[in-house]
Formats: C-alpha cells, structure tokens, sequence
C-alpha cells in the first residue's frame, strides 16, 4: 500500500520546494522506505521542451524520454532513482489528455469539466505513479503557489486523493518564506498564516509547515506559527539557507521531520536513518583541497539553471577529487579565433554543453579548436561533441566550411545530420536512454569499466557515418557507437590527454555521492593540467 506525501508551496516561489521534497525523498529512502518522486507543473506547456531556457532552465530528461522541469534532476540526485513520464506532468498535458480522449469519444458525450474531467486525470498520473514504481512513498510536488489560478485543479485533485485514502495514508506538506520586514527589522509569520488559510479554503489542511528563513526559527515564531495554523510544533521545520544544498536532509533529520511522517503514517517502527553514506559525501565536499578553474562555454549562459545538471555534475566529479570547481561562464557569441587566447588563458579545462539552434556556434567550435591545439582538457556534451567534431573536419581534415544541418542546410560537408527515423525535425527528437557500446582501450572504455553503457539523450542531429573514415584517418577516435554500429556516441581524441565528446547527456546519471565517469576524468585532466601549469 503507498502512502502519499503532496508538497505545495506558499507566500512566493523560488524558494527550493523541489529541494525540500527531495530531501524529505532521501530521508525516508534512507528509513528503508522506496521512493517515488513526480512534479505537477501548473503552465498551460505540454512540456517544457519548448520552453526558452531563459524561462525555465534545463529540460531534465528521463529514462524514458519524459522531457520535464530540472526538479527532476534535484530528485533524482537526491533519492537516487530512475524517474519516469509518470514522475512529470503539466497543466497542458492534462488538457491534451483529456480532450485527445473527448475526441475519441471516451467520455460517451458526457460535457468535460474541470471536476470531474481534469481531476480525475491528474488523479490518475498519482495513482500510476505508485503502481508503476511499487514505491512505499510517493511525493508529488505542486509547482506554482498555492492561489495561483493555475494551480486550483491540482490542489483540487490531491484534496480528492486524500478523500479517497485512508488518512493516515496522506501528508500534506505546505512550504513558506519567513521574510524579514526592513523597517521594524523583524521576520513576519504572518504570510505563512495566510498561505496556510489559503490552502485550507481549497480543502487541504497541511500536516507539515516548512520554512525558509535567513536566520533560525526562534521558538515564540514556530510556536505562533502552530498555534495559528493548528499544526503541531514538532510539524513546524525551518529550512536554514545552506551553503551546501546536500546538507538539507541532515537538516531536516536534527529536527524529526522524518520521525513525524513516519509516525503519521504509521512507520515508526523502522529504524533510524542511516545517513553514513550521505554524512561521508558532505564531508567530502568540506575537504576540497585543490581547485582548477573551468570554462563553460554556451549561450545561455546568464541563467546558470539552463546548466544546472551539467555544473553539478562537475561538483560530483569534484568532490571525488577533493577539488573546488571555479566555474567560468562564457557567452560562445563572445568567442573568436583571435580572442580565445585571451579568454581562455588561465582555464584548467573546458565543456562545451548541449544546445539548439545556430546563434553562437561558431564561438562553440572556436573552444573545441583551443583546447584541441593546446591539449586542454575538452568535454563537448551533445552540441558539444558536435562541434568538436566540426571543428575536426574543417581544421584536421581540410574540409572547409564543414558544418551541421542544423546551423547550415547547405553545407558542403554535412559531418552533423538529421538523426534518421526522425522524420520531422521540427517536432521529434531521440529521447531518453540508450545503448552505447564502448571500443576497448580507449579513454571512455577506461573511465566506464564497462562495455555498454546507457546513456540519457536529447538530440535530432548525429554523426554523419560518411565522414566516419576520413575523420578516423586523422586521428579522431569513435569510441562509443549504439549496438549495431549506426550512431556515434562518443568520440575522442587519442593524442590529447582529456578531449572527449558525446552525444548524451552523462550529466543527468551523475550523483552527488557517485560522479559520473566521464565527468570525472574530465575534471581528473583538468587538475593535471593545473598542477603542470603551475610546475
Ligand atoms: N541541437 C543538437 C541536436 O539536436 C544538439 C542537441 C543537444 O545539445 N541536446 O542534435
């Protein structure tokens, strides 16, 4: 039987709900429980594949596709599990579900409404949820806040759920802001009073309060929060600003957020949680002895959340390296062949990321040719592999204005083409995991121990198996090919020490307590390259 835990959110937003219902994830993981995590996302988008970065940050990809909001990230490195389509849903994949099935005659003629029509659908992705994972717990995020328009059906829906469960199945989880007021100098509950009673006008009486404040709660302040919203002071938990995001489910444990839930659900009797493991990583990430500066070169680089899964990544790798990661951010429109000495002259390494379209490509194949020519440690990721291998085909083998479809239909030497059986470029793209077979002796065989590895991918362009030869010629090496040989995965190039490129996106497996292989020889190279530099 799975037991049910819906967070919402309160007074503002941005103020790492996600993270808060991660760490919640991890605490009852680590009580023995099986998690499940999925996000409801109030916009009108069917997903956010189509959504400007600048808007939203990354798209986070699953296993099986489900392209979704970067929350998702957050849950999966924190609870450590392989999310699904079910783990995601938004506002117009609900309408597109229910009026795909009016126009199929499902409902027999019945006129569709918000209750019962779109409810019963938002119902039914909690419902497949636990049936998909088998998981003890479920946690379902609301994104938005609570009084929100947009929001009202699925406040509606989890209220319905709660109806439809036994109670003590179901925990509600409200999380606010305790802002500080500049005159008086003082923090107010006052907002959380009123998102709580706002909660509760549509139904939903939180279990759970979880705060954010600068400072710690003081006593009087949880004790007015619990006397005005009839919530227990031990249900009231402040959620510090920390330095270390990963810290927050130790948080949260000091204070018994996890002894109250299982005590609510009636769990109580399982042990303790066991946070060694959790403990041992945070201090690692205490201990970051050396540090190599990396450039991380993209074009939507003024919102680091469009990269946060790859800078994390990069964290993951560091930590295993008792290394700092100082991360530079450089706009690719600001790259030229006759700057980049300049830009990059103090870097340890560089990534070039994923990305669409053709603006500020050229100052991406700029990079991969510095860190070819200099052996700087290089990792292009999905676009980034792409352009390395441009940048190959132009300046190694000769072929001038080589390029990608995608940035220039009419080029000469397509070495990057549509992925075949992606017939409508406008629209599909080859989603989610894949395998990828690794050529023995080379540096990603090295790095994986493995010979076949699945990978998370997001992409409509590969490789153009035609230049495969005449690149291979020159020294570039395809060590990661699919199973039966048709897509390039990976490439590297032997005579550098770290120049690696591939299609998927490695970022999205990387855990905080187990970097990802390739990320981890990539900032491994880097910390060579700086220790030489520095000799
Ligand atoms: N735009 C490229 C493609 O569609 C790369 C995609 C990406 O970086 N995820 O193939």
């Amino acid at each position: 039987m799975t037991k049910y835990i819906f967070v919402t959110g309160g007074v503002v937003s941005g103020i790492g709900k996600g993270i808060i219902a991660a760490s919640v994830g991890r605490l009852l993981k680590n009580r023995g429980l099986t998690v499940f995590m999925q996000k409801f996302d109030p916009y009108i988008n069917v997903n956010p594949g189509k959504m400007s970065p600048y808007q939203h940050g990354e798209v986070f990809v699953t296993k099986d596709g489900a392209e979704t909001d970067l929350d998702l990230g957050h849950y999966e490195r924190f609870i450590d599990v392989e999310l699904t389509q079910n783990a995601s849903m938004s506002a117009g994949r609900v309408y597109q579900n229910v009026i795909e099935n009016e126009r199929q005659g499902k409902y027999e003629g019945a006129t569709i409404q918000v209750i019962p029509h779109i409810t019963d659908e938002i119902k039914n992705k909690v419902y497949a949820a636990a049936e998909e994972s088998e998981a003890d717990i479920v946690i379902t995020e609301i994104g938005g806040t609570v009084g929100d328009i947009e929001s009202l059906p699925f406040v509606e829906a989890v209220r319905q759920v709660h109806g439809e469960q036994n109670t003590e199945d179901v925990i509600f989880i409200h999380t606010t802001l305790i802002p500080k007021v500049p005159a008086s100098n003082e923090y107010k509950t006052k907002p959380t009073q009123h998102s709580f009673k706002e909660l509760m006008s549509q139904g939903v009486k939180a279990n759970i309060i979880v705060t954010r404040c600068d400072e710690p709660l003081e006593e009087d302040m949880k004790k007015k929060i619990a006397m005005f919203c009839d919530v227990n002071e031990q249900a009231i938990i402040e959620s510090r600003n920390v330095e270390n995001l990963y810290d927050l489910p130790l948080l949260f444990q000091e204070q018994g957020l996890d002894d109250y839930i299982l005590k609510k659900f009636k769990l109580d009797h399982l042990p303790k949680a066991d946070m060694t493991d959790w403990k041992a990583m945070i201090d690692r990430t205490n201990n970051l002895t050396n540090k190599v500066k990396i450039a991380l070169v993209g074009k939507y680089v003024q919102l680091h959340d469009a990269y946060l899964s790859t800078y994390e990544a990069m964290l993951h790798a560091g930590f295993d390296l008792s290394t700092e990661i100082d991360l530079e951010w450089i706009n690719s429109e600001d790259v030229t062949d006759d700057n980049a000495g300049e830009i990059f002259k103090d870097v340890d390494g560089i990534i070039v990321p994923g990305g669409f379209g053709q603006r500020g490509i050229e100052g991406k194949i700029v990079a991969s040719k510095f860190a070819r020519e200099n052996n700087l440690p290089f990792f292009g990721i999905s676009l980034g592999m792409q352009v390395a291998a441009i940048d190959f085909a132009r300046n190694v083998c000769g072929l001038e204005k080589a390029n990608s479809i995608e940035m220039n239909p009419g080029t000469p030497h397509p070495i990057i083409v549509p992925t075949a059986g992606i017939l409508d470029p406008g629209d599909s793209l080859r989603l989610g995991n894949h395998p990828c077979q690794l050529k023995q002796g080379t540096m990603a065989s090295e790095l994986y121990k493995e010979s076949v590895v699945f990978e998370r991918h997001r992409h409509r362009y590969e490789f153009n198996n035609k230049y495969r030869e005449i690149l291979e010629e020159k020294g570039l090496s395809f060590s990661g090919v699919t199973p039966d040989g048709q897509i390039v995965e990976i490439i590297e190039l032997e005579d550098n020490d770290f120049y690696v490129g591939c299609q998927f996106h490695p970022e999205f497996k990387s855990r905080p307590n187990r970097s990802h292989p390739l990320f981890y020889g990539f900032i491994k190279a880097s910390l060579h390259f700086s220790q030489k530099r520095v000799k």
